[in-house]
């Protein structure tokens, strides 16, 4: 029969992807469902990046790129962090920078300490790379941040990456400077581990955003930040994300990625270079626009029977506590699955995200369909599920 290899035992189809497919399900029964369960701006692309893009296309970029990425779009982000064009690889998105470095650089059994709630794919990705993964439960308590102590207990002579999401998906927690560089001092004594970065909403800071590279200059030698268009140029289609670390990492994960894609698509690095050198006035209006969503949201969320919903300091997705709701037998999955039932809303379970008694809302969607879809869960929660 059908053989899955050993590296793929345990992966299955991620929690959002299906929840997804069930509210399609039920769409396609005629119900009416309201789906707040995918983190995707709901904005257009901007035109002058898809005209640029058609112009690339019409001028014959339409062949393969040198494999770390064309040489105008490397320059552009190495310009944009400060650093230099060997520092950078472009991928197929943020997500591909991330398979890039952990397959390029675990070998069977090491760790990589995860501070929970974390994106769902970051376990998945260390796992099928051949490591295992650390988790480190960092609670609402604690603003879902990993505290130094924890850090420093999570960390053994296994350990190679620490993954850090900030703003993070699901939590929407930013790491102040201070914060950032405290997590550093515990890392100065463990020179065998290394720091990914995710700065995916780096754009979608509601707090002031500090990178980790800019926080802890002294690890420079060991980080490797990852960002990309997707979320704030809301270009999640166009698949283009990039890595910026030192040259020895920078070359690993090119030789991976030279035997996986070959490199990102011409026509989306030209539409990314477009995006990095043109104007960004509308970001400032996109994310007071997800600002002014979020309050709406909390506010909602927090006048609802048994929800607890801290403020998200950045991205576009809320984590409130559903735990007065759940019992023996009964979990954040099961939760879900009612709102899903009995509201037509679709949301993703705290567990997806490594965190139990939550579920994570995204708030990238229209003001009415968010409006609409607040008013049911408020209705189903008063009518006690
Ligand atoms: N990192 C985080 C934290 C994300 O939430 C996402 C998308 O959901 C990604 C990376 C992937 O970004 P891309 O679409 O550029 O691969």
């Amino acid at each position: 029969g059908f053989y899955r290899a050993r590296r793929l035992q345990g992966l299955e189809l991620s929690e959002i992807v299906r929840i997804s497919e069930r509210a399609r399900e039920l769409r396609a029964a005629g119900r009416d469902v309201i789906s707040l369960s995918t983190g995707e701006p709901d904005f257009p692309t901007p035109d002058f990046v898809i005209d640029a893009a058609m112009e690339a296309a019409r001028r014959g970029e339409t062949r393969y790129t040198p494999t770390a990425g064309t040489p105008a779009l490397r320059e552009a982000i190495a310009k944009e962090h400060g650093r230099t064009p060997a520092e950078v690889i472009v991928s197929t998105g943020a997500k591909q920078v991330l398979a890039s470095a952990l397959l390029g650089t675990l070998d069977p059994g090491d760790e990589v300490v995860l501070p929970t709630p974390f994106w769902t794919s970051y376990a998945d990705m260390v796992r099928v790379a051949g490591g295992v993964p650390v988790l480190i439960p960092c609670d609402m308590g604690d603003g879902f941040k990993l505290t130094p102590e924890r850090l420093e207990a999570a960390i053994s002579s296994r350990t190679r990456w620490l993954m850090l999401n900030s703003p993070s998906n699901p939590s929407g927690a930013v790491y102040s400077r201070a914060q950032l560089a405290a997590l550093a001092e515990v890392l100065m004594r463990h020179p065998q581990v290394w720091v990914i970065s995710d700065e995916i909403y780096s754009h979608l800071s509601f707090e002031r955003f500090t990178s980790f590279a800019d926080a802890a200059p002294d690890l420079i030698g060991r980080t490797l930040v990852v960002s990309g268009v997707s979320k704030a140029w809301a270009m999640t289609g166009w698949r283009i994300g990039w890595g910026v670390g030192p040259e020895p990492l920078i070359r690993a994960m090119i030789a991976m990625q030279g035997q996986s894609t070959s490199g990102a698509s011409s026509v989306g690095q030209a539409a990314a270079l477009a995006a990095l050198t043109g104007d960004r006035t509308f970001l400032a209006e996109r994310r007071s626009a997800f600002e002014e969503r979020r309050d709406m949201v909390v506010t909602a969320l927090n006048a609802m029977p048994g929800i607890d919903c801290p403020t998200p300091e950045g991205a576009f997705y809320a984590f409130p506590s559903c735990a007065a709701h759940l019992g023996e037998g009964f979990s954040d999955g099961d939760f879900c699955a009612r709102l899903l039932d009995v509201a037509g809303v679709a949301v993703v379970p705290g567990r997806a995200f490594g965190l139990d008694g939550h579920f994570r809302l995204s708030f990238a969607y229209a003001t009415n369909e968010l409006t609409a879809a607040l008013k049911r869960l408020l209705a189903a929660l008063e009518g006690g599920l």
